[in-house]
């Protein structure tokens, strides 16, 4: 039996809808400008730079409704509504027809951005990682197992602010879809169970402040309401 020098860091995990059992997060993979409106709204032409990915650490979650804590070092916490793949499978280089055998199920994401420091790292041409990855940064709802209706390829999107709805967009628009995704990715990395990948915001992403409730609903899974406390 192996003997840990410290105590080793329990195993990041999501409650699974509708059960007693838990959906043990391995990687949390992150796809950029998967929405045309919103590629635009950050200045960029999505018919001439495809989507890409980023990530987060497993332990940034924020699980189903905990508050959020509006993180240090940002004057600028941006919201971005996002429907969240769970990996039930792995693989390499999956093609795209087949790619849905790995997905065990979906959930509501918010892929929390501390939109200043991303800025000044796009500027300088610095990785995302303190931008993007920050402790809290993944909030993350239950996880649906993939039920006999079937996969999540359509359906609205939305997220509203003190209920003020400020995106609301439709899953079908997404650039690459959670096939294309999912095919891409592997390229790159090996899948594994356990992963996630947030697949991109619609447009209308904004600030978030201390005191905001921030609701996210996706059709078939529901909503996800959390409040920000300092
Ligand atoms: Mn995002």
């Amino acid at each position: 039996m192996t003997e840990f020098a410290v105590i080793p860091p329990a195993t990041a995990s999501l409650p699974v809808a509708g059960s007693h059992m838990r959906f043990p997060v391995r990687r949390i993979f992150c796809v950029g400008r998967n929405y045309a409106d919103h590629a635009r709204e950050m200045g960029h032409d999505p018919d001439r730079e495809p989507p890409f990915f980023f990530d987060k650490p497993a332990d940034a979650l924020v699980i189903g409704e905990a508050d959020i804590v509006y993180p240090p070092r940002t004057r600028r916490l941006e919201h971005e509504a996002e429907l969240v793949v769970a990996l039930g499978e792995g693989g390499s280089n999956v093609n795209a027809g087949s790619a849905l055998e790995l997905v065990w199920g979906y959930a509501i994401g918010n892929d929390l951005t501390r939109r200043d420091l991303q800025a000044e790292a796009k500027k300088l041409g610095r990785p995302w990682t303190m931008a993007k990855g920050f402790d809290g940064s993944a909030v993350c709802g239950p996880v649906h197992p993939v039920s006999a209706d079937g996969h999540l390829d359509k359906g609205s999107i939305s997220l509203s602010v003190n209920g003020t709805v400020r995106q609301q967009g439709d899953l079908a628009l997404m650039i690459w879809s959670v096939p294309e995704i999912i095919a891409e990715l592997s390229a790159y990395v090996r899948l594994e169970p356990g992963d996630l990948i947030y697949t991109g915001t619609p447009a209308g992403v904004g600030v978030l402040e201390p005191g905001d409730v921030v609701d996210i609903a996706i059709d078939g899974l529901g909503a996800l309401t959390n409040r920000i406390v300092s």
